[in-house]
């Protein structure tokens, strides 16, 4: 077995061990007890220091900037890691080495959400697994959930026409979305919904580690920026994507939002230029 191989087994099987605790009820392991209780230490001298086991939900973190690094941070997941905040955390070193197959799985038929009451299907994602170019949106709409494509409707033809228009096929880019499942009515998917499926958008960027990924409309933006700014300020700028430095966000229109509005086609144009300009090289 390779090196990789090896890991990969290694990280399934403390997978499955993690799951096999959840599953117990146990969230916590570990030999001596928190420091908050000083009457409760001198009644219980061997009581334990609660370690709690790494959750499976949050990505990994490569290189997570501070907030002081980041004024605009919105913090998604507001756990610290047990080394400080610049560490990896196990859970994170796990994900690092993991397929989209290995995500795939983990998402399982998702009840993480209470988007998972209404869709019909979920939306993982598709395309090449190790593309260098990587769109996201913000959600599956009706023809996505029921059919478990992404980007299938309308808008999603016009994606396909800006992915040609860049000298690419839809094939050679991935394409996924921050929810997995359609909220109803095509309504913006609700904070705890994102919080919820995100850390499996993370884990596909980290994946595939695409060159770039293009960012389409706010929540999209957003959640892969961990900003609050408006697309309209920072389209057309490119980003370095906040958990791993090499990999590089562009912002841009969603192309439903292009459909209502297509005087801004081009400026979605002038990023599309950018794209092609940055996978070529020349940015
Ligand atoms: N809009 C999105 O944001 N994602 C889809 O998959 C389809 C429409």
């Amino acid at each position: 077995m390779n090196p990789l191989e090896e890991l990969r087994e290694l990280t399934a099987q403390a997978k499955e061990h993690l799951r096999y605790y959840g599953e117990l009820g146990l969230t916590h392991i570990g030999e001596t007890s928190p420091p908050a209780a000083p009457e409760l230490k001198r009644q219980e001298p061997l009581a334990s220091t609660i370690i709690p086991l790494p959750q499976f939900t949050p990505g990994p973190t490569i290189t997570m900037p501070t907030k002081q690094e980041n004024p605009n941070a919105i913090s998604l997941f507001g756990e610290p890691s047990l080394f400080g905040e610049a560490a990896p955390s196990l859970t994170e070193t796990l994900h690092a080495y993991e397929t989209l197959e290995d995500i795939r799985r983990d998402l399982g038929d998702c009840r993480r959400c209470k988007l998972a009451s209404t869709r019909t299907n979920i939306v993982f994602g598709e395309g090449n697994p190790k593309a260098e170019l990587m769109f996201v949106g913000e959600g599956p709409g009706a023809d996505e959930d029921a059919t478990g494509r992404p980007f299938v409707g309308r808008a999603g033809q016009l994606l396909t026409k800006m992915i040609e228009a860049i000298d690419l096929k839809r094939e050679d880019v991935y394409i996924a979305n921050v929810v997995k499942s359609r909220p109803p009515g095509n309504r913006a998917p609700e904070a705890d919904e994102v919080k919820a499926c995100i850390p499996f958008l993370f884990r596909q960027i980290e994946a595939i580690r695409p060159k770039l990924i293009v960012a389409l409309g706010n929540p999209a933006m957003q959640a892969l920026l961990d900003t609050k700014i408006g697309i309209t300020k920072m389209r057309g700028q490119l980003q370095d994507y906040p958990r791993v430095s090499a990999i590089k966000v562009l912002p841009t229109f969603h192309p439903a939002y292009l459909l209502r509005s297509p005087d801004k086609k081009r400026e979605a144009w002038e990023d599309l230029k950018k794209v092609r300009a940055f996978l070529r090289g020349e940015l």
